[in-house]
């Protein structure tokens, strides 16, 4: 396949949940996207697993009041983008682990927001293509959120405890692995890349060369735009689990209309 061939991919989610491990994560990754789904009528939601509390240099800094700092940055920046909301789940930055409870947490977050699409990191990715390692936080959320959306989230008998509290069992239908080795889709996030700028912006505490960082930024999303022959795009590794409702009965209407034109007289013969 040639990249002339590859377009823009255009399916859009009513309701989106980001998953992420730090703070800024969902900034440096699909705040274009998400802006772009936001502004065409979707509603989107952010969860964050750790506070991002040991994402300083100084080790005698008091992780908690980092951790706080960081939140509100992160707060600010979902607003810039356009979130209904962000949850933070206050594990451990750097020794986030996916385990049972984190499991329970996201399972929570998933079926209390029900989202048609999750977006998190690509728990393959260890080191990334052209260099660098895959922080293990980013690691080990991206797997708890892969693990919280299929088949925890819609298994009826998986945290039962969950659905007797009002949270029945919930379907996502499309994952979107930011941050892949192997991406299969690009979306076009022409209109929104100054507002992902913007959205980084306000994570202060982690911006030492702001203008490199978003020099950088920029560079990323024109080579990946460049791909599909806009301005600037994001790419994932989608996976879809289930077919949209409206799909299927698309496709079933479409079956009853080719059955009812296969019995009318002379559709089929070599009458006439
Ligand atoms: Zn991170």
């Amino acid at each position: 396949m040639t990249q002339e061939t590859i377009s823009a991919h255009s399916w859009r989610p009513r309701r989106f949940m980001v998953i992420v491990g730090h703070p800024d994560d969902a900034d440096f990754g699909p705040a274009g996207t998400a802006s772009a789904w936001i502004d065409a009528g979707s509603q989107g939601w952010l969860v964050c697993c750790t506070s991002g509390d040991a994402g300083g240099e100084d080790p005698e800094a008091n992780p908690l009041g980092l951790a706080q700092a960081r939140e509100e940055e992160q707060r600010r920046a979902a607003q810039v983008v356009g979130y209904e909301g962000v949850t933070f789940l206050h594990q451990p930055d750097g020794n986030l682990v996916n385990d049972l409870p984190l499991r329970e947490m996201l399972v929570r977050e998933i079926r209390t927001f029900k989202p048609d699409a999750v977006l998190a990191g690509d728990p393959e990715v260890v080191v990334h293509r052209g260099g660098g390692i895959n922080h293990t936080d980013h690691r080990a959320a991206a797997m708890a959120a892969v693990d919280a959306v299929y088949p925890a989230a819609r298994n009826p008998m998986t945290f039962p405890w969950l659905h007797r509290q009002g949270l029945p069992a919930h379907r996502v239908r499309r994952l979107y692995l930011m941050w892949s080795n192997q991406p299969d889709v690009w979306i076009d996030v022409s209109a929104t890349v100054d507002r992902k700028i913007e959205a980084l912006r306000d994570h202060e505490s982690q911006l030492h060369d702001p203008a490199a960082v978003f020099e950088r930024v920029r560079a990323r999303m024109a080579e990946q735009g460049a791909v599909i022959g806009v301005a600037a795009a994001e790419s994932y590794r989608l996976v879809v689990l289930d077919a949209d409702p409206a799909e299927v009965e698309e496709s079933s209407e479409v079956q009853e209309a080719l059955a009812a034109d296969e019995s009318a007289p002379g559709s089929t013969g070599q009458a006439g």
